[in-house]
């Protein structure tokens, strides 16, 4: 979690690092923190609270130099203070680190450094690693061609267990930068005259497009005319520059107030690059370039396996649906952080499948390192292009919709749905689907973006929806069947940016426990489109209603509810079955949006959370 800068070059490092943390705000926003070299020292400014806050305290230090590291922290060691936050600096003043990720074996590492007299000023466990590269820097002679503050984090990390990202200053080295990683995000940004380092391209794509994605296991030298990567085993990489696609606009907010709404809107321009050149020349199945598996290897797949966190593991169980439905292919769901450790049978013959929009989700990364560990082949659908996940899984699918900033996630979330219901045409096409029912499936899915379209058009009246029940301090979302998950992920986003309490259950579910709950003070959100079991979903609504529960209802344009049974009144477009979950998702993201703002809440930086969570 967190996001990480480093910059070395002839700007001032300061402002440009500022900058990319704001751009990187939404992976952590306990504290903040910029290092800069100048004058022969290390000059630390940090603040607990936002990049602006920073930003008022670095103006006080006057940050000049040239070469410098900047962190914005989502703290795991050590509660949120000043004291705490990033960057660190070694007890005798000579190095300084930012971090991301967790130092597992910090405690035994402290205790060997308190006994050499480094002493502590952080709970944090980056500060402890931190004291151990001043250590090794101190001991390790200078050894001419060779690098000495390079050679003391490698012996450094090859004690360190657990994950981290981290970018290395040292005071008697001006104009160079170590950086390395194991199981956190790192990308070098390779510019003219200048080189950053950073944890996500979007602190980088301001100075320059050529990146090279940093590996596990590797080191990086940065100076501002060069940079060289090897191993912590002392090989030498030969680096792979990588352009990027998408230019800074893509990750501004424009006139839009917050990211979460910017996304939610462009969601019918998002489903269309995400689908494009995805359906075969007959229009009747869909086809994906990079899952490196061959049609005839997929037909010996008897089951099917999806791993994923939060909100992307709700879009995994709407395509376990689609599958088993439309494929007649039986498919399991699991948490990536449970599947992990849970050790379970897996049956031979399992296609797995991890989602995650960042792709370095660490339990997503985890479940898949171990379903491959087991033999099994993983294919990744993710968003962020050359992320770990896509390039340690198999093979896999780019949801292609652009950088998702709001640390809700909207048009990910939809994407996902989308690849998922492409990927239930796809194998039910190999098996018993008919020629006509892909024809008719491909047509329904080329027509979800202007399905998504006009149920944006809803967005006034949710909006005055929103106002009339934003004071609420419970909700419930119910739907079923395919609409199961979309109730999960309504009550889901609910949660993160309004933190009104919300839970999602399977509508006929209530009378067994939650039923308990539903007073006039608990509404429930009714995802009850038309569809062959409506009728069950009315009697629920009726259930509740005897309760004296306030029903807000999700229904399809033209239906007649029994008078009195609903207080609102959403409606979608008429639409197949493969593409409700999509459509039906509108309502609840504008739903959960518009009481967020109602409730004055910071919707793009919801407290305690962080976009991609790279930390156990
Ligand atoms: N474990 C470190 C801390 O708590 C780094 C956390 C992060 O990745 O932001 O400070």
């Amino acid at each position: 979690m967190c996001g990480i800068v480093g910059y070395v070059g002839k700007q001032k490092a300061a402002t440009l690092i500022i900058e990319g943390l704001k751009r990187l705000e939404y992976r952590g926003y306990d504290s903040a923190g910029v290092a800069v070299w100048q004058n022969g020292h290390i000059e630390v400014a940090k603040k607990t609270g936002r990049v602006a806050n920073l930003e008022k305290e670095a103006a006080r230090h006057k940050l000049t130099g040239t070469t410098g590291i900047g962190h914005t922290r989502w703290a795991t060691h050590g509660g949120v203070t000043d004291a705490n936050a990033h960057p660190h600096v070694s007890s005798d003043g000579r190095i300084a680190l930012i971090h991301n990720g967790v130092i597992e074996n910090y405690a035994s590492m402290k205790k060997f450094l308190a006994g050499k007299g480094y002493t502590f000023a952080s709970e944090t466990d980056t500060e402890v690693l931190c004291n151990l590269i001043a250590y090794h820097y101190a001991k390790e002679p200078e050894v001419a061609g060779e690098n000495r503050l390079l050679d003391s984090v490698r012996k450094t990390l090859r004690h360190a267990h657990g994950t981290y990202g981290i970018v290395v200053l040292a005071v008697d080295r001006p104009g160079e930068l170590v950086t390395a990683r194991k199981g956190s995000p790192l990308i070098l940004g390779i510019g003219d005259g200048e080189n950053l380092v950073a944890s996500d391209v979007a602190a980088i794509v301001s100075r320059t497009q050529s990146v090279v994605y940093l590996k596990d296991g590797e080191i990086a030298l940065l100076t501002a005319g060069s940079f060289s990567i090897s191993t912590l085993d002392e090989t030498d990489v030969t680096p792979v520059i990588d352009k990027v696609t998408w230019s800074i606009s893509d990750a501004e907010k424009g006139d839009y107030a917050h990211f979460m709404e910017k996304e939610i809107f462009e969601q019918p321009v998002a489903l269309e690059n995400a689908m494009r050149g995805r359906f075969s020349e007959d229009g009747s199945t869909a086809q994906f370039g990079g899952l490196n598996i061959t049609p005839a290897e997929f037909r010996q797949i008897e089951r099917f396996m999806f791993c994923a966190c939060g909100t992307a593991l709700h879009a995994c169980m709407v395509t376990e649906h689609q599958i088993e439905r439309f494929a007649r292919m039986p498919v399991e769901c699991d948490y990536a952080s449970e599947f992990r450790y849970r050790n379970s049978p897996l049956f031979p013959n399992t296609l797995f499948f991890v989602m995650s929009q960042s792709g370095e989700t660490i339990d997503t990364l985890a479940a898949l390192r171990e379903a491959k560990r087991k033999g099994y082949k993983v294919l990744a659908v993710n968003n962020v292009v050359g992320s770990t996940i896509a390039r340690e899984a198999d093979g896999g699918i780019y949801q292609h919709v652009g950088p998702e900033v709001g640390v809700a996630s909207t048009k990910a979330f939809t994407s996902q749905l989308l690849i998922g219901a492409m990927l239930a045409l796809y194998i039910g096409r190999m098996r018993d689907l008919s020629f006509g029912a892909g024809v008719r499936m491909v047509n329904a899915l080329k027509g979800a973006p202007d399905l998504v379209r006009k149920a944006l058009e809803q967005a006034p009246h949710i909006r005055a929806i929103a106002k009339r029940y934003a004071h609420h301090t419970d909700m419930l979302f119910l739907g079923r069947l395919s609409l199961y998950p979309i109730a999960l992920e309504g009550a889901l986003k609910l949660k993160e940016i309004s933190y009104i309490h919300a839970e999602g259950y399977p509508a006929a579910e209530m009378k067994h426990g939650p039923i308990a709950l539903v007073s006039e003070k608990c509404p429930s959100v009714f995802l009850a489109p038309q569809g062959e079991i409506f009728s069950k979903i009315l009697s629920s609504m009726q259930e509740i209603k005897a309760r004296k529960g306030p029903i807000i209802a999700v229904v399809t344009e033209g239906t007649e509810l029994p008078a009195g049974l609903a207080d609102e009144i959403i409606t979608i477009p008429a639409c197949e079955e493969i593409v409700l979950p999509i459509v039906a998702s509108i309502p609840v993201q504008l739903l959960s949006y518009y009481i967020a703002v109602e409730r004055g809440c910071d919707v793009d930086k919801p407290r305690n959370l962080a976009k991609s969570v790279t930390v156990e």
